[in-house]
């Protein structure tokens, strides 16, 4: 089928128009075309071909799982908690002006007490006038949102080794590298149209991949090296293979010396880290430490190279080599130091800074590199300027009040306080932490614990069940606004439809609510006073350097092709790739010597003999709250498998597609047993959706990586039982005899 064709308006399906936007799931910033029906209801989704990002590519939930926006579950009215009839409580409709000014009142009494989560699906104007409304009427920093969950260690180690926690290249440096690294993600998965990207490189130029997973993953098909290290030991294989490199005088000399400082003393540091040794921690074999470091430090130059990526490749006389990571590497109580052990590793190699190259925590959520740009964080500005004088003192400037001047508290900080009943409100948007949560148990008592609980969302979940007031938001397809994707990329959100019964976009929300406190307090109501998202755009804009130079105006004129930050003038093309001279530390990016610890807060016991990793599926997304309201998604993934290598499953009596229990010391969940040897002996893998009321976070640890806060959602241990079968063990004892003999 011809583009055109393919790309017609659907009429056969009822579709009267077409519009551009971006799809609402992932950090990847696909470009779809949502088809409407004469009822504002979408009928069909394509791909846009001219989106720079998508290339014309969508995944199962871009094309068939955008349907969440129609569905009847949608909440509709402002709700307010009043007494029942029969004693307890109840939800009640409301009117937004009833809900407003009660929340505006509540917050204000609560106003020493006070932590807002917002929301990385949200755009990057409802972030920018959510953390203003928190720092200037709520005198607060306590902001934070899901990145704390993913990519915090991530943007810790990054922050201090170069300055920036975002990805450093562009997509198209995938399409033109000699090797792409990737480690701890499922690609295929979680951010599809990357993983066809890269399968498409390795196809059509002869990149070399190298997967690094505990659990076999689809592009494991296309790998030249597949690591499968022990679980928690990160640091020791990249350690190891910074060394084969420095060892074999495979490092940028020129690079480590004009580009990089502490070397020496980072060098010293892996002396004990030989490939033998790593093989010991890690179980990857030496041979395969040595193999991978050779290819990722001197990759092939790939076929077809043309311009800069020709020169860049001419110049070295070798290819360009990305390393792309996910939640694998970052989940851990060790996480930061596995993010700073990779960072080392791209910068001995010289593997950053030029085309073909760069290093890539890939993002989750489809704006959360726009929510942290937005100031959604506990300790910066907007755009990452920090709390310092002179930075708030542009800001109030603007703003026309001081502001808050110390850290607040990180999304992980705020249950921990709440749960000691030292945090009094929350206002959570879009998140829904009684699924995201580590240990959900725990988070619930903490949720419970608060005095005053405002939920807005697009749809009811687990949270707004202990809400005091729901607040009905819009879902992507009702508003204007921008994401900013994975490779920096700001792009227009258009509005396809009307708003569903009363709901409205989260901006407005919390202009109105804003504006309602501003006047209580008698501080500057006539900050809140947008008409538009483009007016907040630009004036986030103008407080914020990275983004200086992008409009509305200047991305209507673009059509799909967005910016990429930093763009710092309306002249500015935008930046495909950073540190390209300089880092943002300075001209010389530190080395950081990280040292290989306990591969986890809970190893595997004699009751809880195996080790639990989670993730996720193609066909879900996050906790499920939106997929499981795609029918097509729902379908072809309805109930959570536990993946069980054959060994294990024969070991404790389980058959492949079998109803089974796993347990860990807080909860429990049921699922099919998925027997395959994708997961090594000693490990089972459970995504982290909640399907048929189970979910992996009744089971994960609330521990925290010290340095980001970042909990351990990939390693706790975990047993396994047959459904129905008389319990091993109970209340810390052992009753019976059976295959969970550890
Ligand atoms: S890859 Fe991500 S952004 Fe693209 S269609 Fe799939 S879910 Fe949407």
């Amino acid at each position: 089928m011809v583009l055109a064709e393919r790309n017609a308006l659907r009429t056969d399906l009822g579709a009267v128009r077409a519009v551009d936007t971006i799809c609402a799931y992932c950090g990847v910033g696909c470009g779809v075309k949502l088809h409407i029906d004469d009822r504002d209801r979408i009928v069909w989704v394509d791909d846009q071909p001219a989106n720079p990002s998508s290339q014309g590519m969508l995944c199962v939930k871009g094309r068939f799982g955008l349907t969440f926006v129609n569905h009847e579950d949608r909440l509709t009215k402002p709700l307010i908690r009043r007494p029942s009839a029969g004693g307890g409580t109840v939800l009640e409709e409301a009117t937004w002006d009833e809900a407003l000014d009660y929340v505006a009142e509540k917050f204000i009494e609560h106003r020493d007490s006070f932590a807002v989560l917002a929301s990385a699906k949200a755009t990057n104007e409802d972030g920018y006038v959510l953390q203003k409304m928190t720092r200037l009427l709520m005198g607060t920093n306590n902001i934070d949102h899901c990145t704390r969950l993913c990519h915090s260690p991530s943007v810790e180690a990054m922050l201090r080794q170069l300055g920036s926690g975002a990805t450093s290249n562009s997509y198209e440096d995938y399409d033109n590298a000699g090797c792409l690294m990737v480690v701890g993600t499922d690609t295929s998965s979680n951010h599809p149209v990357i993983a066809s990207r890269l399968r498409r490189a390795i196809d059509e130029r002869g990149t070399k991949l190298i997967v690094v997973n505990p659990k076999r993953i689809d592009l494991c098909d296309y790998a030249t090296y597949f690591l499968q290290p022990n679980p928690g030991t990160d640091v020791a294989l990249f350690n190891g293979l910074a060394k084969v490199i420095i060892d074999e005088g495979l490092l940028d000399e020129r690079f480590v010396r004009e580009r990089t400082r502490g070397f020496e003393e980072w060098a010293a540091s892996l002396a004990d880290y030989t490939p033998e040794r790593v093989q010991e921690i890690t179980g990857v074999p030496a041979e395969d430490v040595r193999g991978a470091a050779r290819v990722y430090a001197r990759p092939p130059v790939p076929r077809g190279l043309e311009g800069i990526f020709a020169e860049a490749a001419a110049a070295k006389g070798y290819g360009g080599s990305c390393l792309i990571w996910g939640m694998g590497v970052t989940q851990h109580t060790c996480g930061t130091d596995n993010a700073h052990a990779l960072l080392n590793l791209a910068l001995v190699a010289g593997q950053i800074g030029r085309p073909g190259n760069g290093v890539s925590p890939l993002r989750g959520q489809n704006n959360v590199q726009g929510c942290g740009d937005a100031g959604c964080i506990p300790d910066n500005l907007p755009g990452y300027q920090g709390l310092g004088d002179a930075n708030r003192a542009k800001f109030e400037k603007a703003w026309g009040a001081p502001l808050p001047s110390e850290p607040g508290l990180r999304a992980t900080e705020m249950f921990e306080l709440a749960a000691r009943g030292r945090l009094d409100c929350m206002y959570i948007t879009g998140e829904n932490p009684l699924l995201s949560e580590p240990y959900i148990a725990h988070a619930e008592e903490a949720i419970k614990k608060l005095k005053f609980l405002v939920v807005q969302d697009i749809f009811p979940n687990e949270t707004a069940e202990y809400a005091d007031v729901i607040l009905p938001a819009t879902s992507f397809a009702e508003k204007d606004g921008t994401f900013t994707n994975s490779e920096r990329r700001v792009q227009r959100v258009r509005k396809a439809i009307e708003p569903l019964g009363d709901s409205r976009p989260d901006w407005e929300i919390t202009a109105d609510l804003a504006r309602r406190i501003a006047r209580r307090l008698e501080m500057p109501v006539a900050q809140f006073n947008y008409e538009h998202p483009s007016q907040i755009f630009a004036e986030m804009a103008s407080l914020t350097p990275i983004l200086g130079g992008i409009s509305y105006a200047r991305l209507e004129a673009l059509q799909e092709e967005g910016i990429q930050w930093p763009c710092p003038d309306a002249d500015h093309p935008g930046t495909k790739r950073l540190y390209t001279e300089t880092f943002n530390v300075g001209p010389r990016a530190p080395f950081v010597p990280v040292e290989q610890g306990p591969p986890a807060a809970e190893l595997p016991s004699r009751r809880f003999p195996l080790l639990l990793n989670t993730g996720r599926v193609l066909y879900h997304w996050h906790g499920g709250t939106i997929t499981r309201r795609a029918r097509t998604l729902l379908a072809r993934s309805p109930e959570l498998q536990i993946a069980i290598n054959p060994q294990d499953a024969a070991r404790y009596g389980v058959k492949d597609g079998e109803d089974v229990v796993l347990y860990s010391k807080r909860g429990d969940l049921s699922g099919k047993a998925l027997v395959t040897d994708a997961v090594r002996p000693g490990d089972v893998f459970v995504p982290f959706v909640k399907l048929q009321e189970h979910n992996a976070n009744f089971l994960t640890n609330a521990v925290y990586d010290p340095k980001s806060r970042i909990p351990e959602y990939k390693v706790c241990a975990v047993r396994i039982e047959r459904a129905g079968a008389p319990q091993v063990w109970r209340r810390g004892r052992r009753e019976s005899v059976g295959p969970g003999r550890g």
